[in-house]
């Protein structure tokens, strides 16, 4: 009797960031194609023997990537967008489509696909652009040499590939006018998966992970006749490798059924985030179906709970034949850090909970050990850490309980409605008619990364860092003045990111050293850990703000980030719900933004981009949800004077859907970004009408274009048409901190001659 062991995927980033690196020296043609090839295949190796060593019987191959895997699978399939082929290289094409295309020779300007959140990951995927009539082609040379490589090193992989059902659902029409559904597609697409299929078996390659990660939403039985017939069809296919139909993120409970009938050679289940789901897969799946069960957390930074995995382990054995039970992380472990040794710096109380990648593998493998053995002994390290982890006791400043009753009506609302706030807030702060501002940072030069980076290695004093950023500052605001805004900011130099600067000066978060995490491409994030309560040690932001407002008569806007982006942008402690997490994190920001308002603040932000992203995949749970994010963001801004005006800002995802819940935030103005989703957010407004002020971005701050005022003039006046005039504010779509200042001047100019005009037109 034998259980296997498999992984679902490995972070493609190298131990050192080296895919960053080389992926950003080859953009700058710093190296050439053949050493990024070099980089991409040792990082591969390593993963690949990493995995052996660590004892997986199931290594993934093809979850390597150079910027993405559904852009991989475009490629794979033959998808690429007709606007792509002039490039020849297809090295040069596939960063093309990921990063869009620059050429003023040969007058060449493409556009980059679009780009997504990955589920509710902050992982985002780049959106395949599908014909009409889309004809695919099969291009396997990266996936079949990925075997071959792998198996040439001695180490047979099961292949990652993206299901077509995903595939299709992950993809959108190029055309925004086609209204049907990217399945109706799958009777083109489905050849082209089963000569891949064919072509995998020829190889020798015995198991496929095929994701289905889509799965995971509700279920919708017009689809699910979709995901029906693609399997059927590829279930069937005499020379084919095993199928591992891979689901994670949700329970697929109800399909069970569905694919029982359709005769998979395995399933994966996500136990982790739906462990119920287990008793009707043992009930309906045949044993002779291999069952993968996800039992250690692919998404979090924390050890697993092993004698509970062991217990749901030894039950699944008890009722099938253990050499069809394999032991698994619940998704990819592209979500989690790699390796926790190199983390010399964290304090040992709370590294001794923590599990990265590296020592995920260990303990399924550990799992795997216990069972052959029947050794219980080899989990009492495990037992005892788990039985004594008590997170808020790792804090030093412990929460007052009575908080909870701040959660009263009385600390969750405005002193008047905004009607009347809005009245008051005019005569104090005396705006003209679409007030122009920004959304709060400002070019980041070379020059403030690295006295920020010498200031964090001690290199230089606390006094010459407050120095060097007070001249940043000064210089900051005596630019927006020449440019004519009517709200200034500071300009954020003193933050690398939105969470990181505000945790460290929180309570109850511990930082990394090396725990990046792939947010997209080349970009990875260390997301801070939340171990304990949270609770404000000292102010956060008010030494720059209340700087910046001493050297202006213009009002400064205060610039924080909101409660549930800090929450969902970190690793989250597991022993409270987040809502708890979260109302702590709202106190906190509810003490600064009144220590601001009191030393004379009179506008303050509360960015909340990452509300949307936090939505659960299931519609039954979006309500309670919504109900605590709202909740938590109104304890932290309503605790201010009717004259003290609240902003928001949200960008990059679709808001449509929770409208609702934006409104009842009952922020004073808010702004939102417009230019990369103009007719969606638009027509999304008009069902719904926003009561309060808006500022609908006009200014695409992912391009280096610059809009001219005519171009600002006209999307002002379609705005126009859905908000009341007065209402209307004019701003970015976000931070301009990743454009240069000869981008930013002259649009922001733009943009405020445009308010000029329309001010003039208007009377
Ligand atoms: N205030 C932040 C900035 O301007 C907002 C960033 C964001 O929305 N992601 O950079
Ligand atoms: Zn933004």
């Amino acid at each position: 009797m034998s259980v296997s062991t498999a992984n679902l995927g490995f972070p493609r980033i190298g131990d050192n960031r080296e895919l960053k690196k080389g992926l950003e020296n080859f953009w700058q043609k710093k190296i050439p194609e053949s050493e990024l090839n070099v980089i991409g295949y040792k990082i591969k190796l390593n993963n690949w023997f990493l995995q052996k060593e660590l004892g997986i019987n199931y290594i993934p191959s093809n979850d390597f990537t150079f910027y993405d895997h559904i852009l991989d699978m475009a490629i794979l399939l033959g998808a690429v967008p007709k606007k792509f082929l002039v490039i020849e290289n297809p090295l040069d094409r596939y960063f093309a489509m990921a990063r869009g295309f620059q050429n003023n020779e040969k007058k060449i300007d493409i556009v980059a696909l679009e780009m997504t959140k990955w589920f509710d990951t902050n992982y985002h995927y780049i959106v395949p652009e599908l014909e009409e009539f889309q004809i695919f082609k099969l291009n396997a040379s990266k996936i079949l040499h990925d075997f071959l490589d792998a198996k040439s090193l001695g180490i047979t992989t099961r292949p990652v590939i993206v299901g077509p059902f995903s595939f299709l659902l992950l993809a959108k029409f190029a055309d925004s006018k086609i209204e049907k559904s990217t399945l109706t597609l799958l009777d083109s697409l489905l050849p082209i998966y089963e000569q891949l299929l064919i072509a995998l078996a020829q190889i020798g390659v015995e198991w496929v992970q095929i994701d289905e990660p889509c799965l995971c939403y509700d279920a919708d039985p017009t689809k699910m006749k979709y995901f029906e017939k693609a399997y059927q069809k590829l279930n069937s296919l005499k020379l084919k490798p095993k199928l591992m139909l891979t689901t994670y993120f949700a329970s697929v409970e109800k399909h069970i059924d569905l694919f029982s009938q359709l005769n998979f050679d395995g399933i994966h289940l996500d136990l982790i985030r739906a462990e119920n789901q287990l008793e009707q897969a043992l009930t309906k799946i045949s044993p002779n179906t291999t069952l993968s069960l996800g039992l250690i957390d692919g998404r979090n930074i924390w050890k697993g709970n092993l004698n509970h995995a062991y217990s749901l382990l030894n039950y699944t054995v008890s009722k099938r034949n253990s050499n069809n039970v394999i032991i698994a992380p619940s998704c990819s472990l592209l979500h989690s850090p790699i390796n926790l040794n190199y983390e010399e710096k964290l304090k040992s109380d709370i590294k001794k909970l923590l599990a990265f990648s590296v020592q995920k593998l260990e303990e399924i493998n550990l799992l795997k050990r216990v069972f052959l053995t029947k050794n219980l002994v080899l989990l009492k390290e495990n037992i005892e850490i788990l039985a004594n982890r008590n997170y808020a006791n790792l804090n030093s400043q412990k929460i007052n309980n009575e908080n909870n009753f701040k959660l009263s009506e009385q600390f969750l609302k405005r002193k008047s409605p905004h009607a009347i706030r809005s009245e008051i807030q005019k005569i104090k702060l005396r705006l003209p008619n679409y007030p122009t501002s920004t959304i709060g940072s400002f070019p980041q030069t070379e020059q403030v990364r690295k006295m920020r980076a010498n200031w964090r290695n001690g290199s230089i004093s606390n006094e010459n860092y407050s120095q060097f950023m007070q001249r940043e500052i000064q210089q900051c605001i005596s630019k927006q003045d020449e440019i004519g805004l009517d709200v200034f900011v500071h300009g954020e130099f003193e933050r690398n990111d939105m969470v990181e600067f505000f945790a460290e000066n929180l309570d109850g978060f511990a930082f990394t050293m090396n725990g990046w995490v792939q947010s997209f491409g080349s970009r990875c994030v260390k997301p801070p850990i939340i171990y304990g309560d949270v609770a404000r040690k000292s102010a956060l932001t008010v030494e720059w703000t209340t700087y910046a407002q001493s050297i202006t008569n213009k009002p400064i806007k205060g610039m924080l980030t909101g409660p549930v982006t800090i929450l969902q942008w970190s690793f989250c402690r597991e022993d409270q719900p987040k809502k708890e997490t979260c109302l702590q994190i709202a106190l906190a920001i509810r003490e600064e933004i009144l220590e601001l308002e009191k030393l004379g603040i009179k506008i303050i932000q509360v960015d909340e981009p990452a509300i949307r992203e936090g939505l659960p995949l299931q519609k039954e749970n979006w309500g309670n949800y919504l109900d605590w994010a709202v909740q938590a963001f109104k304890l932290a801004t309503s605790g201010v004077k009717d004259e003290t005006q609240i902003h928001t800002h949200m960008c990059y995802s679709s808001f449509g859907e929770i409208l609702p819940a934006i409104i009842a935030l009952d922020a004073d103005v808010i702004s939102i970004e417009m230019s990369r989703s103009q007719l969606e957010l638009f027509s999304d407004f008009t069902k719904i009408s926003y009561p309060n002020e808006i500022g609908p971005g006009v200014y695409d701050i992912h391009s280096p274009r610059i809009p001219s005022k005519d171009e600002i003039v006209s999307l002002l006046k379609k705005a126009s048409l859905i908000f009341p005039k007065n209402k209307i504010w004019v701003n970015p779509d976000c931070g301009l901190k990743t454009r240069s200042w000869n981008e930013v001047e002259p649009a922001l100019k733009n943009m405020v001659s445009a308010a000029k005009e329309l001010r003039c037109n208007d009377t």
